[in-house]
């Protein structure tokens, strides 16, 4: 009897010994950094499915860039813009969609047909110039969503665009958004249960880490290279928007940005230095960080207050003289560490 329950105390305690061993076995990890949309990626996941799913994310990602980007002669985006008209894919479709309903919520402020006037500054070439008010006010004539006619065909035929009266689509303030999107569905298809997803700075984090703790994100110090502080997150997405990302020097020392106020077609200039917005829906962080940094902090402020809740988004606006507009939801999971005359405001 008493041989017997120490052979069970024994097979019980090596039982629990290989399960904490098997617990505690590392999981598989694969990264794999690309250059695609104009800017370095990185994307980590953990788990038995993690090579097939990264590489699975790297081709994606840049398939959907060889169909959006606004420069490369052999993208669809590209021919759609030359032709005035066309036929698109699904993908394609999905996104102009998004960005017309996004520029009519914001009262135009994500403009999706800024691109004349961005070509104007020379900010699609990088060789970038001052235009001339005139040179301004033509191009801005072509700019407007009421430009943008969107048919639905059946699924298999795709859907009809038309651009008129000189409009050109321009998704560098969504591409890397709605790329983030697609590549979480993917990490998801493929059971990966932890990942972190970096286009560029547009951050969707899959999961827990491999610590099971949450993500820890770092947001951007609009003012110095390091960070400004800490989000602590799991399965969300998180997007800043800033001048300082791309920006030129004019002769007479005017530092100018690449987001646009389509109101007066010159680069934004306001009250604010960056907009950061988390939420699971990273094409709409990305639509949003733009547009809020382009209506200045009232007008943002007052958007959020009043959307908010219904579109499942939390906020952080960073104003040019350091004060921090951060909503309820995002203090909650964020440390500020750069104390350096930041005076932050929990709205
Ligand atoms: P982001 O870095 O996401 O804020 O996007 C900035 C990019 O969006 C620019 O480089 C332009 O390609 C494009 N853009 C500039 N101004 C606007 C605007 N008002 N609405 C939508 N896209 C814009
Ligand atoms: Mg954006």
């Amino acid at each position: 009897m008493k041989n017997t329950m120490i052979k069970r105390f024994i097979a019980c305690f090596i039982l629990c010994i290989t399960t904490m061993l098997c617990g505690c076995a590392p999981e598989k990890e694969h990264t794999q950094s690309f250059f695609a949309m104009n800017t370095y990626m990185s994307v980590t996941a953990y788990g038995d499915n993690a090579q097939p799913a990264v590489q699975q994310v790297q081709s994606t990602v840049t398939q959907l860039d060889s169909l959006w980007s606004v420069t490369d002669e052999n993208s669809e985006l590209y021919a759609l813009n030359s032709n005035g008209s066309g036929t698109v894919s699904s993908e394609t479709a999905e996104l102009i969609r998004f960005c017309l309903n996004i520029s009519e919520k914001t009262n135009g402020a994500f403009e999706p047909t800024i691109y004349p006037v961005l070509t104007s500054w020379g900010f699609t070439t990088d060789e970038n110039r001052v235009p001339s008010d005139e040179e301004i006010s033509n191009q801005l004539e072509k700019v407007g969503c009421e430009n943008v006619l969107l048919f639905d065909k059946n699924s298999d035929n795709g859907s009809e665009v038309t651009l008129s009266n000189g409009a050109m689509l321009d998704f560098g303030g969504i591409a890397k958004g709605a790329a983030a999107d697609k590549a979480a569905e993917i990490m998801r298809e493929n059971g990966v249960t932890s990942a972190l997803i970096n286009l560029g700075g547009s951050i969707t984090v899959i999961g827990k880490n491999s610590d099971n703790s949450n993500w820890r994100i770092g947001v951007k110090d609009p003012f110095s290279d390091g960070n400004i502080g800490i989000l602590e997150i799991s399965d969300t997405s998180a997007v800043t928007s800033g001048a300082y990302e791309r920006c030129f020097t004019a002769s007479d020392g005017t530092v100018y940005g690449h987001i646009i106020d389509p109101a007066s077609g010159r680069p934004v200039d306001n009250d604010l230095a960056s907009v950061t917005i988390i939420s699971e829906n990273a094409t709409l962080c990305d639509a949003l960080s733009t547009a809020l940094f382009v209506m200045g902090k009232e007008k943002a402020l007052q958007f959020a207050d009043a959307n908010s809740k219904a579109m499942g988004f939390d906020y952080i606006l960073i104003t040019k003289d350091k004060e921090m507009f951060i909503s309820g939801g995002a203090a909650a999971n964020f440390t500020l560490t750069d104390k350096n005359g930041i005076q932050s405001i929990i709205v």
